[in-house]
Formats: C-alpha cells, structure tokens, sequence
C-alpha cells in the first residue's frame, strides 16, 4: 500500500493510465544499479530517484573535479575533491527519502561484474571506457538481467536496450573489445552537457519501462541522436549467433 505521501509524491506517475499505483508498486520494489556516475548517470541518476525507484545503486569510484561540472548535474562547486557516490547519495536523499541509495566504490571490471550486478534487477551502463562496457555486458548476458545502454560524444548520442537472448547484445554488433587507446577518450573528442542529458534521461526512461511492464524498450534497435541537427534514426539490428557473449553455443537452457 502507498502512503498517503507516496500518493502525493507520485501523483503524476499514478494518474498515467498505463503506470497506476500497481506501476508505481513496482518501481518502489525496483534494484537498479547505475554504472558510472558521470554526465549519463547523473540524469539517470536523478530520474530514477525522483520517479521512486526503491533500491538504486550506484557505482563510480572518481572525485568530483572542476571539469566534471560542464554536465554532471548530480554535484555541486562545493562537492570538488568529494567522492561521486558519497555526494550523489546527498543529493539523492534530499530528492527523495523513499529511495535506498547502495554506494559502490569499486571500478566494476570483468572479475568483480558478476558479483557487483547480482542484488539489482537491471542495470544501466554509464561508463566512459571499454573494458567497463564489455564486463557489463558480458555479466547481464550471464545473469539474463536487462542492460540499458548509451554512449555520448561530442555533439552525438547512441542508446540501446539489451535483453539477453530476446534481442543483440553490445558483443553481437562490436564483438571485441577495442584494444586501450584505439579510441580517443571523451576528454580528447568533448561532450556537450545537454547531449549526456538527453541520453541519460532516455536511459532513465528505459529503465522506467522495464520495471513497469510498459511500452517497447529499444530491444534490437540502435537509436542514434545528432544533437547537431536534432535529428534521431533508429538502426535495426538482430542478434548475432556467432556472438561471443550470446551466440547459440552460449544459449541458455532456460529460454
Ligand atoms: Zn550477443
């Protein structure tokens, strides 16, 4: 049963039709782990907070430093020299009491991925390197838990849900992680705040139909968003059964 607050707090969640106060149920009920606390996770962050998501955990081990402040909104001048996860839990609490924050200090990697996903029931990847996105990846195939995932640039924005063995995974399109420094980092290339907006609060929603059984998530789809000309496509894909995550060697039995 919700709360009198909680009815007043979720108003306009409860009074969309296809949410109600069964919708607005599960995402008190919902464990979402947040990768990276960064330009995408902040948004993320701060909608699942306000949206009512029960359990969120996050995961970043960085410090809060001057040149974060461009677009990651969860921190303030003030939280400069601050561990990311202790602030953002601050800020969290203050939006909303309801949630359980879960802070996790560790750089999720292939050999802790498996144990650092297992309490949540989705995850969303927020990462801004390589080795990060594939352990996610890999582990959420593992585990069939949903993977919401995005990436950024400059003035871009690339978006994909993954749902083991329904639809691709990260390693169906990409299937090897590019060796370190193939890539310019996002501090050579640059992010226009506004763009990690825009794909964090995608990533937000994503993660809110998934936990409330509504709508399409972008299951076998690519969005692709240019902030340039404010234009999105969206690419189709299928799974690809030589995958090295998900192939048919790797099928589960379970599905
Ligand atoms: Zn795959």
């Amino acid at each position: 049963m919700l709360t009198q607050e909680q009815l007043a707090r979720y108003a306009r969640n409860i009074v969309v039709d296809v949410i109600g106060q069964d919708g607005q149920q599960r995402l008190l009920h919902a464990k979402v782990l947040v990768v990276g606390a960064g330009g995408l996770g902040s948004p993320v962050c701060l909608y699942l907070a306000a949206a009512g998501i029960g359990t969120l955990g996050i995961a970043d081990q960085d410090r809060v430093s001057l040149s974060n402040l461009q677009r990651q909104i969860l921190y303030r001048t003030s939280d400069i020299g601050q561990g990311k996860t202790g602030c953002a839990a601050r800020e969290i609490q203050a939006l909303n009491p309801d949630v359980r924050v879960i802070p996790v200090d560790t750089p999720v990697n292939a050999r802790n991925a498996d144990d650092i996903i297992a309490p949540y029931d989705m995850v969303v990847s927020a990462v801004d390197n390589f080795s990060s996105r594939y352990a996610l990846n890999d582990a959420c195939v593992r585990a069939q838990k949903p993977l919401v995932e995005a990436g950024v640039s400059r003035f871009e924005g690339l978006l994909l849900t993954i749902k083991p063995f329904e639809g691709p995974c990260y390693r169906c399109l990409f299937p090897e992680e590019p060796p370190e420094g193939a890539l310019p980092s996002p501090a050579q290339t640059g992010i226009i705040g506004a763009v990690a907006g825009v794909a964090g609060c995608l990533q937000a929603l994503e993660v809110i139909k998934l936990a409330t059984g509504v709508g399409s998530p972008l299951v076998g789809r690519i969005l692709l968003f240019d902030g340039l000309e404010t234009s999105f496509r969206e690419i189709r894909i299928e799974r690809n059964h030589a995958c090295p995550s998900c192939g048919d060697q790797k099928k589960s039995p379970r599905w």
